[in-house]
């Protein structure tokens, strides 16, 4: 941030991926106080309405944690700089603000100091509002205020050339401008699937002569004999089915998952008519003991005499072999534990290159799959460990069963049924899971309400922001004394005959608050097997009259949906205009009859 003031720029808006960069906010904070005057909480807020944060891990490692010792070291003077006692600080970082051992979370801090909260899979926003669920704890789950853009990967530079040359031919002019719209790709039904294969072919041979020099060089440095350097320059062969894998060793991605059964992939792999090699490339984080063990593994097993020429272990995985697998090889693995990639992109890159993946039901995949081409190992069910060997199990099914038969099917010297589906993920996935669609909705969705709530906040000398901070205080105040004084429909409250009237009423007394303060909301869903309210739909209920002490809103719904029905009331104060943006630890009250 003081790089950039220091060329004169003013961003409006700040987007922190991930935790690691939070600490901006306090420059932030420090320089709205000392140049407009605002008290701290003031300042937090006036930054907190343009800022965006995108949670990218659900795995705990990825995320800073620091001791309160630690902070104290490096914040005490920043502390006295902006009046404020170290505790308030630390609040910031801490999902239990009274807890004084609690690590401060930059993750926390984050998402404290955020309007804008993203996660990039829409299952990854699932895992993410269940792990910060605790900040929102009066929300249900599905509400906690994080929404999700998916990934997507550069298109221009992940494509292979030999693969564009062909779209030249066959898909419209002006198509690399215009490759995030659909209807250009719906042309490559048009490109005849010898030609499409021929490209591939190229591209698979290109891949092994780079493979196997990479191998003769790192033969010839680790001083290995010339059995071992001859070797080295005959791995793999152009005309097999070429499965790829290639990622950090985090544990999670499970990366040795396909050798838990080396006797039933050795029969894979050295089949006599249908023969498969893997071409596999990773690294591992130095401290991570486990990872570098999932490495040793399976450097051990590409030394197998039976598997040398079918199993290859590239070193330092970078882009520059990440281009040349996903250029060549035919098939995409991808198993993590499901639920602990955010959103992973090299299958993306695999696909727009006509390599069809196989993966868990995760991250980007999850939403991908029916219309990929490719194929799901297990189903969309949560992590368990027992899940491993069926797992593996599966991979080994779908590759004996359905995939190389698939590759190898030649009746017409063309693999027709593989063409349709290569055909498929290229024209589907190609315009979905590119960056131009992700940074389009970075910019609709987010960046450009936050600019324009910063412009709004800022006018007057951010007179908006300090009559906020009033309001805020003033609804703390009282906030203990509103309550429902009487909520519910006609008799049995709560619950909901589809296709009948319902007068929904609640009357709410405010504390002395006005009817514009608060926000009063009916949750409507279906009644599921624990008694509790699924599918569920929010609508506003707007203040109808005040009876006594007390004001009463409420809406005539008549309820489309079929099955068991039922409803809650709840009342928040209204300072939010879009209940995505709501504050860490905002107020709400469910009304009791709930
Ligand atoms: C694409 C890419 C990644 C990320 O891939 P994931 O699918 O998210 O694991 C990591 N490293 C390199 C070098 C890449 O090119």
């Amino acid at each position: 941030m003081r790089a950039l003031h220091a060329m004169g720029l003013r961003p409006t808006v700040f987007h922190m991926n991930e935790g690691h960069s939070a600490f901006l906010v306090l420059e932030q904070v420090r320089h709205l106080m000392s140049d407009h005057k605002l008290s701290f909480e003031e300042a937090v807020e006036a930054a907190r309405v343009s800022n965006v944060f995108t949670t990218h891990t659900p795995v705990p490692a990825g995320i800073d944690l620091f001791d309160p010792g630690l902070m104290y070291h490096y914040f005490s003077e920043y502390c006295s700089e902006v009046h404020i006692d170290f505790q308030q600080l630390m609040a910031l970082g801490r999902r239990n603000v009274y807890d004084r051992a609690e690590r401060f979370s930059m993750a926390v801090l984050a998402l404290n100091t955020s309007a804008y909260r993203n996660a990039v899979s829409r299952l990854h926003r699932q895992v993410s509002q269940e792990m910060f669920h605790d900040l929102w704890p009066q929300l249900p789950v599905w509400e906690v205020p994080i929404t999700s853009i998916t990934n997507g990967v550069h298109v221009p530079s992940w494509l292979n050339g030999e693969l564009a040359a062909l779209y030249d031919q066959y898909l419209e002019p002006g198509w690399r401008e215009r490759f995030n719209d659909l209807g250009i790709w719906e042309d490559i039904k048009d490109i005849p699937d010898e030609e499409l294969l021929e490209v591939h072919r190229r591209r698979k041979r290109r891949l092994i002569a780079f493979v196997r020099a990479r191998q003769s060089q790192s033969a010839l440095r680790r001083q290995a004999s010339a059995a071992d350097v001859r070797r080295a320059g005959e791995v793999l062969d152009p005309n097999v089915f070429t499965i790829g894998f290639a990622r950090r060793f985090a544990t999670y991605k499970r990366a040795t998952l396909l050798f838990r059964d080396v006797e039933r992939l050795k029969r894979i792999l050295l089949h006599k008519e249908m023969p498969v090699q893997v071409v596999i490339a990773g690294k591992a984080h130095p401290k991570d003991q486990p990872g570098k063990s999932y490495i040793r593994e399976v450097v051990q097993l590409s030394r197998d005499p039976d598997l040398w020429k079918h199993v290859v272990f590239v070193e330092d995985y970078d882009m520059k072999v990440g281009r040349e697998l996903v250029h060549g090889v035919d098939l995409w693995l991808n198993n993590p534990r499901r639920g602990e990639e955010a959103c992973g992109t090299s299958g993306m890159k695999a696909a727009i290159n006509g390599v069809l993946n196989l993966s868990i039901l995760d991250g980007w995949f999850d939403e991908a799959y029916e219309r990929s081409g490719g194929w799901a190992i297990g189903e969309r069910e949560p992590y368990a460990e027992d899940q491993d060997a069926l797992h593996a199990t599966a991979i080994y099914y779908l590759l004996e069963n359905e995939i190389v038969p698939m590759f190898y099917a030649r009746g017409d010297q063309t693999p027709r049924e593989w063409m349709r589906r290569v055909k498929q993920s290229l024209m589907y996935i190609s315009p979905q899971f590119d960056c131009r669609r992700m940074v389009r909705e970075y910019m609709t969705q987010l960046y450009e309400p936050a600019h324009s709530h910063h412009i709004r906040v800022a006018e007057n000398n951010y007179e908006g922001v300090r009559a906020r901070a009033r309001w805020t205080a003033q609804i703390r105040e009282v906030w203990d004394r509103v309550r429902f004084v009487e909520a519910g429909g006609p008799p049995p409250a709560g619950s909901v005959t589809s296709g009948k009237p319902l007068a929904v009423r609640a009357a709410i007394d405010l504390a002395g608050l006005k009817p514009d303060d608060v926000r009063v909301e009916l949750v409507l869903g279906r009644i599921d097997s624990d008694g509790h309210l699924a599918d569920t739909e929010v609508m506003l209920l707007p203040a109808m009259e005040q009876q006594g002490s007390a004001v009463v809103f409420g809406k005539d719904i008549v309820p489309e949906r079929t099955g068991r029905l039922g409803y809650a009331l709840r009342v928040s104060p209204n300072h939010f205009e879009d209940p995505l943006m709501r504050p860490c630890a905002s107020l709400l009250k469910w009304s009791p009859v709930a």
